[in-house]
């Protein structure tokens, strides 16, 4: 049973993620690449309390900025502060974060930091402000968190560079929506304002409403907008998108720690027809 089950993981967890190394990410960025498709480079591991997995993972992000502009690949970097140190401790964190921000400064790659669960919102926030005066640095928002709004309101005027997603997570009813209907209709709320009020942003969505939407807008305001999907979903129509002249992303993880990430797919596949029929669509770019 459990060698049916590591089989059935496996199969789903090549389908979104790279591969365990560092070169895998690489030569998936040269192929998503090579047909218009940035990629936006994670590097698996979350809720980190002990200093060797913080250490081992700023190492391998700081070997990740080197091998992209070694290879004049074209990708920004992700990254979850759980990965940094959150849940260690608050300089930890920071330090971190300037670190690998510095270092990626240097080569012009852009760092975003992920979006994870509702209780780190405000310490994510603090930490992505704390680096805001310089350039090449973005965060997820989540539509699903009734906070998002205000956060949008109090971070864009700043210059903030936001990635709006609907959310991997879930939360308290007080804190958050819970039908897909609701999320669905934020993220077209708040998607209006980062169209009416910002300048350069970054929708991370396979819901093609949402993007007609989203391209319906810009044709009315001009922004610099980027359309981003995961890896092994939908990554065809990114490529047609980038055909028809979009900015387009695929956010690509990579590393051994794939289970979590995994899951989070699964779940929101929803049911074993969906989970189905996107495994046998192909996936392949032509
Ligand atoms: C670039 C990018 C970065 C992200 N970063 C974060 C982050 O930092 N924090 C965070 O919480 N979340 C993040 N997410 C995940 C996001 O929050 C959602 O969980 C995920 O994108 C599904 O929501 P959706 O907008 O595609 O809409 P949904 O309403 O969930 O899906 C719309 C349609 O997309 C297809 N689809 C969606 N998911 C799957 C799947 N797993 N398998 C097959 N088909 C699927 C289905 O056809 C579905 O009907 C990111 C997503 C993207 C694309």
């Amino acid at each position: 049973m459990k060698g049916i089950q590591n089989f059935i993981e496996k199969a789903f967890a090549g389908r979104w993620i790279s591969g365990p190394a560092i070169q895998d990410a690489i030569a998936d960025s040269k192929k998503f690449n090579s047909k218009g498709i940035k990629t936006i480079i994670n590097y698996l591991g979350e809720s980190f309390t002990n200093e060797y997995e913080i250490t081992e993972t700023v190492d391998t992000y700081m070997r990740l900025i080197r091998y992209i502009t070694e290879n004049g690949i074209n990708a920004d970097i992700s990254i979850k502060p759980t990965q940094l140190g959150l849940l260690k401790d608050a300089d930890t964190l920071k330090s971190n974060y300037s670190k690998l921000v510095a270092e990626a400064r240097k080569s012009k790659i852009f760092v975003w930091l992920d979006m994870e669960e509702a209780d780190y919102v405000d310490a994510t926030m603090q930490l992505y402000l704390s680096e805001l005066d310089g350039a090449g640095v973005g965060i997820c928002i989540q539509s699903y968190l009734k906070r998002s709004e205000e956060d949008i309101r109090k971070i864009l005027p700043k210059g903030s560079v936001i990635r709006l997603v609907k959310g991997a997570y879930s939360s308290t009813k007080n804190k958050s929506f819970n039908t897909r209907e609701a999320v669905t209709a934020n993220y077209s709320k708040l998607m209006g304002m980062l169209f009416a009020q910002g300048t350069e942003f970054t929708l991370g969505t396979h819901d093609i409403n949402m993007i007609k939407e989203a391209q319906a807008l810009n044709n009315e305001y001009k922004r610099n907008v980027t359309y981003a999907m995961l890896k092994g979903i939908n990554n065809k129509y990114l490529q047609d998108m980038s055909k028809s002249g979009n900015k387009v992303a695929v956010y690509l993880p990579f590393g051994k720690r794939w289970i979590a990430y995994s899951y989070r797919r699964l779940k929101e596949a929803g049911h074993i027809k969906l989970i189905l029929k996107s495994l046998m669509k192909s996936q392949k770019l032509e």
